[in-house]
């Protein structure tokens, strides 16, 4: 079935200029608590909407894709391919937000008594006294992949441990055979058919619900609150931009057929509902069909490599993490050591693993990083006024890398339809 494209993601960015627009007003005008009541709430609806598809979605489309792969070695190939592409890139990431942020030094430039008033700020604030501060261990985030219980694994959303359940059951019913197997296997080809439908009812909503989300974002910070810290917030966009349009670029060049307006043009609404909701996980379904519409990745390469990546690959955070690292190390008059600059790619790299996405995830796992440099905690508290919108713009990067790794894995096993369907 054919999403209306262009006429979708046209009517997505002019809700967003409404809602930006809108926003300046109510923010000039104090409507704070009128959008908060009822402006807000669309858009929250919205993101509920989409949110309540992801677990059906995710098993069935896992479980049927596993099912149409016929072999299963082609399964272990294609997850070798997607998590080696997913931590090479996110080093990459947070390389490029090392050197931007060793190169600009957004944090030494501030006048002293600036610098004293942000510090001082924060320490009031009590900082990041809920983060935690220590990684945890990879014994256990691979033992956390195998659920003791699916039930709750579904109801809590446990991406990976829906993965594992999914795959695993996949497998089976292929290992019963077509006779015992098919039954099930038609049954969940129907659910899935049936959740793909339920994603393109609620797209149709989707430009009320990114008019209210930007509307309550602009109420609720104005724009200037990006001047307060505009070479930090700058360096972070610049980051994002040259990692979005160089690196990716790169990637799709040497890995794939697919050109880079084909890609991004594909690529648009998904990239639009992760700035507006700020997750890439309430993306997930939107992102899936854009790959699999837009730019011809098979549905069942998508539904393995896309819940994967909204949950483990981060890109976007985990090179804005590189930058606030710095940042902060700057502003406290540190300077940070070539092995502690490692120590952040790979805590970093590890936070963005277990980082949700969910808005304000990597601020939270941002505490990682910085305990193992040895940076005040507090320092959160500096940055956290201008986290929300840096969380937009950090969350497209999130999902443009889940797409892009999708679109590379399929490439390499030859399996990009030339003409996407819906074209
Ligand atoms: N909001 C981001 C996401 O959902 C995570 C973060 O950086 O806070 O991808």
């Amino acid at each position: 079935m054919a999403m209306p494209k262009l006429q979708l993601h046209t009517k997505i960015l002019l809700a967003m200029v409404v809602g930006a627009a809108f926003g300046l007003l109510a923010n000039r005008l104090a409507w704070g608590t009128f959008v908060a009541t009822y402006i807000e709430p669309l858009g929250t609806a919205f993101v509920r909407l989409i949110g309540m598809v992801i677990v059906p979605l995710v098993f069935a489309s896992l479980l049927v894709g596993t099912t149409s792969l016929g072999d299963i070695r082609s399964l272990g190939r294609i997850g070798a391919k997607t998590i080696g592409f997913y931590l090479c890139t996110t080093t990459v990431a947070i390389s490029v937000g090392l050197l931007l942020a060793n190169l600009v030094q957004p944090g030494s430039g501030l006048a002293e008594n600036a610098k004293s008033r942000l510090i001082e700020g924060a320490a009031q604030q009590g900082g990041a006294a809920e983060s935690p501060r220590e990684s945890p261990s990879i014994k256990d985030v691979l033992l956390n992949i195998i659920p003791t219980n699916p039930i709750r694994a579904f109801a809590e959303g446990q991406m990976l441990q829906i993965i594992f359940f999914s795959l695993l059951t996949g497998v089976c019913l292929t290992l019963i055979g077509a006779e015992r197997g098919g039954p099930a296997i038609r049954f969940f080809e129907a659910v899935n058919d049936a959740m793909v439908m339920m994603v393109h009812l609620i797209m149709k909503v989707a430009p009320f619900g990114v008019f209210a989300l930007i509307a309550a974002v602009v109420a609720d910070f104005g724009l200037h609150i990006l001047l307060v810290l505009a070479k930090y917030s700058a360096v972070v966009v610049a980051g994002l931009l040259m990692h979005m349009l160089l690196v990716y670029s790169l990637a799709l060049k040497l890995f794939s057929k697919v050109g880079m307006g084909r890609f991004f043009r594909g690529i648009r609404p998904a990239q639009l509902i992760a700035f507006s909701s700020a997750s890439s996980s309430a993306t997930l379904p939107v992102t899936i069909e854009c790959a699999v519409e837009n730019l011809g990745v098979p549905r069942h390469i998508c539904s393995f490599t896309l819940p994967l990546g909204a949950t483990v690959n981060m890109d976007g955070t985990s090179l804005y993490q590189g930058v606030a690292a710095v940042f902060l190390a700057q502003l406290y008059g540190m300077d940070l050591s070539l092995a502690q600059q490692l120590t952040i790619v790979l805590t970093a790299t590890l936070a963005s693993i277990g980082a949700a996405g969910t808005p304000g995830a990597g601020i939270v796992t941002l505490a990682i990083v910085l305990g193992s440099i040895g940076v005040p905690l507090e320092g959160i508290g500096i940055i956290l006024g201008v986290d929300r919108i840096l969380d937009m713009c950090r969350t497209v990067v999130n999902v443009t890398g889940d797409a892009v790794c999708a679109v590379v894995v399929a490439s390499t096993e030859n399996q990009v339809r030339c003409t996407p369907a819906g074209e």
